[in-house]
């Protein structure tokens, strides 16, 4: 069976007509369409957004998806969120009835209550799939806010576990587009921290360095051994394989802030580490 299959890659979309590209994802060559209006793509991407792994909103499958976009009330991942805008309409459709018009309005709700990683992963961005998005979520303890503050911030993606450069100029790439339309996006969720079982090793694999002054904690000792008892560790100079560095002066000139900055290591505020802490 050494029969080779010859196969004729298409130039242009069969679906916007638009350029094709090879591009690398992962360990495959996919061939993608270049227009980023194409609404093939879009339908793809809202597909996955709304799967069972994902964001999970029963009763928008593909055809109904595609069905939407043709009306124009999808153009965006956020649009699914405005969908009860078109109710009156919608329930005059082609088997649409009230109940089912209900039952998709009443999942879209229920999506809103999601985890961090499943918002990433619904995101599509390039090379960053499910395990890569669960990856992240852990870092950022579940917490939109400071992944947000990591993708708006200089920061080093490669810090997480198992990512590599491909991965952060990925992710790189991804945000200048799209920065605010994530931040737009999440302000319809609410992001449930993960489930800890035991809330003793919460910080394991972070490592922080603290500086400056401190409001809740009597002095940084203090604050290093409540790290330390949640399985975090502590060190006294900022290098690489910094998580975080504890500031609540976040524009100071401290060398440890500067060194910070030129690594792309996180800078967050004590407030940010108590939210880390009482999850
Ligand atoms: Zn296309």
């Amino acid at each position: 069976m050494n029969d080779k299959i010859y196969l004729t890659i298409p130039s242009t979309c069969p679906i916007c007509g638009g350029n094709t590209e090879i591009k690398q994802d992962n360990d495959s060559k996919v061939l993608v369409c270049t227009n980023d209006n194409c609404k093939g793509k879009l339908l793809g991407k809202l597909t996955h957004f709304v799967s069972k792994n994902v964001i999970n909103i029963d009763g928008l499958s593909e055809a109904t998806l595609e069905k939407f976009i043709e009306l124009g009330w999808l153009t965006s991942f956020e649009d699914i969120f405005t969908l009860k805008d078109y109710v009156s309409e919608m329930v005059k459709l082609e088997g649409f009835g009230e109940t089912s018009v209900n039952k998709l309005l009443n999942a879209i709700e229920t999506s809103k209550s999601t985890t961090l990683d499943r918002f990433i992963y619904a995101l599509s961005i390039p090379l960053i799939g499910r395990s890569a998005s669960k990856t992240i979520a852990k870092f950022f303890y579940g917490d939109f806010d400071l992944f947000y503050k990591a993708l708006t911030n200089p920061f080093d993606w490669t810090a997480l576990d198992d990512f590599g450069e491909t991965m952060n100029d990925s992710i790189i790439e991804y945000t200048v587009d799209n920065h605010n339309m994530v931040r737009n996006l999440a302000r319809y969720f609410t992001f449930e921290k993960p489930n800890v079982t035991s809330n003793s090793n919460i910080l394991t694999g972070l490592t922080f360095v603290i500086t400056g002054n401190l409001n809740h904690f009597t002095n940084r000792d203090e604050a290093k051994e409540k790290i330390e008892s949640l399985g975090g560790k502590v060190s006294g100079s900022v290098s690489a394989k910094t998580s975080y560095l504890v500031n609540n002066d976040i524009n100071s000139t401290s060398g440890k802030n500067k060194k910070a900055k030129e690594l792309g290591v996180n800078i967050i505020d004590e407030a940010e580490l108590l939210k880390m802490i009482n999850n």
